[in-house]
C-alpha cells in the first residue's frame, strides 16, 4: 500500500510530498512538531500533545494553522489513509513560506502544516525493552529553550549518532554541573537503591515529555514515590534501575551507561511495571 502525507491542505503520495524550498522550516528550522503514538488505530494522549503544540507555537509566535478540531480530523485522516493500527503520527508546523529573511514574514503568511503517519511493529519495541538499551553521556550543548518542541534538532541528531557509533541507542545530555538533563529524544529517569523514582524537574533544561507526565500518574497508581530533582551521572551509575520515556518508547530500560552496567544489567521490576501499566493510564482518543 502506498503511503500518503498531508501537506498544506492536500493528501499526496508520500514519495512526492514536498514543501517549497523557501519554507522557513527548511531554511531556518523555524517550526515545531509533535509525535503521537497510534495504538489500535487511535492516537494516544492526543489532548496533551495538542496542548503542548499550542504552547510551543505560542512561545515562537507561530499561528495554529487550523482549529484543533480540524487538526484532529487531519491527524485521523492521515492515520486512516495509511492504515496505521500501531505506529506513530508526526505533525510539523512551520512559520510558512516567504523570501529568505530572518525577520518574521508578513503576518498574513500562512503557517505550513505537514502530517505523516507510519506503522511500527510493536514486537520490535518489546524486544528492545526486553533487552534494555545502552546510553552514552554527552555534554548538553543545546540552547536554553529546549522546553519548546522545535524542529531544530541538530545537537540531538549529533548526540544520537554519536550514541549509535558507540553501539548505544540513546545519548543522555549532561549539563555544566554534571547533572543529566534528558536524552536526545527521550526523558531520563533512575530508580535509587531505596526504590525512589528520580527525574529532572521540567521547569527548565528539558522538554516536558507527555510520557513523563503520564508516567508520574502510573507511578502514583503503583504506589511508587517520584522525586523531581536533577541527578548526576555518578548517581545514575549507582542506580538500581535506569530508563527513558517517550511517546514511541513508553518506558524503556537502560542497562548500560557509558559502558558500565546498571543494576544487574537486566531490565528491573520498576521499569517493567511502569511499561506494562502505561496504556491503562494514557488517554486513548477515539
Ligand atoms: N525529550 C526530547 C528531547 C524529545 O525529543 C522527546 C520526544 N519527542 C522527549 C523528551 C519525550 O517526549 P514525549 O514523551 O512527549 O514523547
Amino acid at each position: 500500500m502506498s503511503r500518503i502525507a498531508y501537506v498544506n491542505g492536500s493528501y499526496v503520495a508520500h514519495a512526492e510530498a514536498g514543501v517549497h524550498v523557501e519554507d522557513r522550516g527548511y531554511q531556518f528550522g523555524d517550526g515545531v512538531y509533535e509525535v503521537c503514538e497510534v495504538r489500535g488505530g487511535h492516537m494516544v494522549d492526543e489532548r496533551r500533545h495538542m496542548a503542548r503544540l499550542v504552547r510551543s507555537l505560542g512561545e515562537l509566535r507561530i499561528r495554529l494553522p487550523m482549529s484543533l478540531a480540524a487538526l484532529g480530523v487531519v491527524l485521523r485522516q492521515t492515520i486512516a489513509r495509511n492504515r496505521v493500527r500501531d505506529g506513530l503520527v508526526y505533525l510539523q508546523v512551520t512559520r510558512g513560506v516567504a523570501r529568505r529573511d530572518h525577520y518574521f514574514p508578513d503576518a498574513a503568511t500562512p503557517p505550513s502544516l505537514v502530517v505523516t503517519a507510519r506503522s511500527v511493529d510493536p514486537a520490535k519495541g518489546e524486544a528492545v525493552a526486553g533487552q534494555g538499551i545502552a546510553v552514552i553521556t554527552v555534554p548538553d550543548n543545546r540552547w536554553e529553550r529546549v522546553d519548546i518542541k522545535t524542529i531544530g534538532l541538530l545537537p540531538n541528531v549529533l548526540a544520537k549518532e554519536a550514541a549509535k557509533q558507540a553501539g548505544a541507542r540513546e545519548a543522555w545530555f549532561v549539563d555544566a554541573s554534571g547533572h543529566v538533563t534528558e536524552g536526545g529524544s527521550t526523558n531520563a529517569w533512575i530508580v535509587t537503591p531505596e526504590g525512589r523514582l528520580i527525574t529532572r524537574p521540567a521547569e527548565s533544561g528539558i522538554l516536558r515529555g507527555i510520557t513523563r507526565t503520564v508516567m508520574m500518574e502510573v507511578a502514583e497508581k503503583l504506589q511508587l514515590r517520584v522525586e523531581e530533582r536533577p541527578f548526576t551521572v555518578a548517581e545514575a551509575l549507582g542506580a538500581r534501575e535506569a530508563f527513558v520515556t517517550s511517546a514511541t518508547n513508553f518506558a524503556t530500560p537502560v542497562v548500560r551507561i557509558d559502558g558500565q552496567t546498571i543494576g544487574d544489567g537486566r531490565p528491573g521490576p520498576v521499569v517493567r511495571a511502569l511499561r506494562e501499566n502505561f496504556h491503562q493510564v494514557a488517554e486513548i482518543a477515539r
